[in-house]
Formats: structure tokens, sequence, C-alpha cells
């Protein structure tokens, strides 16, 4: 794919503030082409996402910010394809870390210490541009999507992907949550997203109805699988409930569909029970 070569600054087009992503050299299953990092701004700098610790990366990040400053490194989320990086940026430059502390869970950046407690619809004054925090709590609890206000150009983190969808991991992830932060941008004024796996998308109403139109039809499986299975265990169930997914996904499948188990049962729609699962 074009631009995506890595750690090689690639200027984002049609926006009026300087956005350059930085493909991050960590290709792979889960990550897609690899994470990918912006670095927005001309004179002052903020990094979305370093992505994992990688020494060649780093030495990307130094030479793509040059003699300019950079103010602050935004994580959208604690998973180790995300935050990890931020720290030895964060000592050598002296940059503020924005993003929330981890949650308890595997895979977890426990070494990302955000310096101050940062909120929902905190924004951050670069003179030249506005990036808005925006919580968006599901793919894990702390994700944050980030507003580039003057553009309506959203950095998604794992919350919006582009050709793939997130994976929801519980506890920590959640399916109820999930949908909810899905609808909340659709009140944004949007018109890029820019994810942290894959390409930029400019049709964001459309990407967002999609992606909320396919956990419903998901969930409307699940019921429909526990209305032919009856009572039954989630291994029996996932099988039929994602009939349309490669059979090396199903771990990871099990476990978005133990997300939406746990929503439907919250919506009191299905129950618990000693096997598994049934409809009340
Ligand atoms: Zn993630």
């Amino acid at each position: 794919m074009q631009g995506f070569e890595p750690g090689i600054p690639t200027p984002i087009e049609g926006i009026k503030t300087s956005v350059q992503r930085i493909l991050g050299r960590n290709p792979g299953p889960m990550t897609g082409p690899g994470t990918n990092s912006y670095l927005i701004g001309e004179k002052r700098l903020c990094l979305v996402d370093p992505g994992p610790i990688n020494n060649e990366q780093y030495e990307s990040f130094v030479q793509a910010i040059g003699d300019r400053e950079l103010e602050y490194i935004l994580a959208t989320h604690t998973h180790g394809d995300h935050s990890p990086g931020a720290a030895r940026l964060h000592e050598t430059t002296g940059a503020k870390l924005v993003g929330l502390p981890a949650p308890e869970g595997i895979a977890q950046d426990k070494t990302f210490q955000p310096d101050q407690l940062w909120q929902d619809g905190d924004e951050i004054d670069c003179g030249e541009y506005t990036v808005r925090l925006i919580q968006t709590p599901g793919h894990v609890s702390n994700h944050i999507c980030y507003l580039l206000v003057e553009d309506g150009f959203l950095f998604t983190g794992d919350h919006v992907l582009q050709g793939t969808t997130s994976v929801i991991l519980p506890p920590d992830g959640d399916m109820g949550s999930y949908l909810d932060s899905l609808r909340r941008l659709q009140e944004l004024d949007l018109r890029y997203l820019a994810p942290g796996h894959g390409g930029v998308m400019d049709k964001p109403y459309d990407e967002i109805k999609k992606l909320i139109a396919h956990r419903l039809m998901r969930e409307e499986k699940v019921v429909a699988g526990l209305q032919k299975l009856g009572e039954c265990s989630i291994d029996e169930l996932v099988l039929t409930v994602y009939d349309d997914v490669a059979e090396h996904l199903i771990p990871w499948a099990k476990k978005t569909l133990l997300a939406h188990l746990i929503k439907l049962q919250r919506d009191e729609r299905i129950v618990a029970t000693e096997i598994g699962w049934k409809i009340v």
C-alpha cells in the first residue's frame, strides 16, 4: 500500500493542520501493516501512539521531530502496540504524557504514567491547532480518541480500525460501552477517521454506521444461535455465530462473543447457566 513504509513520515492530505503518519515496524496478524503513529503540527508538535519499544522507530521519531519541540505524547490506550514507546521519548524530549493509566489485565503497558489526570473533553491548545480528548471505552476501558478540532480529524486508535473490526476483551473490554462510544462519535463534527491500524477513512459517519450495524447484526446472530441450539456452551455457540470467520480466528471470536453475551445478559435477553447460556 502506498505511503505505508515503516518509519517514513507520510503527510496526510486534505486537511489544514500538518499531520504525518509514521508507520511502526510491527506488522502482524493483530496489527495489520503495523501501528500508525501520527505527528501533528509544524512548530509545536504532538505525537499520537508511539507504538511498541523499538530503537529504529525511536530514531525515526527523533529525525521526524528535528529541532522542533515535541510538547505532548498522546496515547489512545495502553495496549503493548500503542504506548510503550512513549516512555523514552518522554524522558528525552520532556513531552507531556496524555492518556489514561493502564487498567488491570494482560497486554497492558503499566509503564505509561500520564502527567496529570486527563478527562473527557479536555483540550490541548498548541496555537496552530487544538486537540480534544474524547473518551471512548469499549475496546478497553481507558480508550481515548483525539479530535483535531479545526479539521474534524479524529485519531481513533483501536476504537475504529480500517479493514477490520476491533477485538473486545472482557472484562475490561465492554460491548455495551463500545456501542455507546461509537454512537458518541456520531455527534461530533467529523471529516476523517485516522485509525491505529490501516489507512485514513474519509466517510466517517458511513464507517461508524457500518460498525454499529455489524455489531448489532452479530448480536442478533447470538440470540438466533441460542434460540436454535437451546442452552449451550460458548464453544458450541461460537461456531454457529461466527460461521463466517476463518478457523484460526475462532479463539478471538470467542472473546468477542463473550462480550456480546455479557451485554445481552445485562440487557436481560439471556441468562448464564451452569453449562453456558440460554434465552430468557
Ligand atoms: Zn488495542
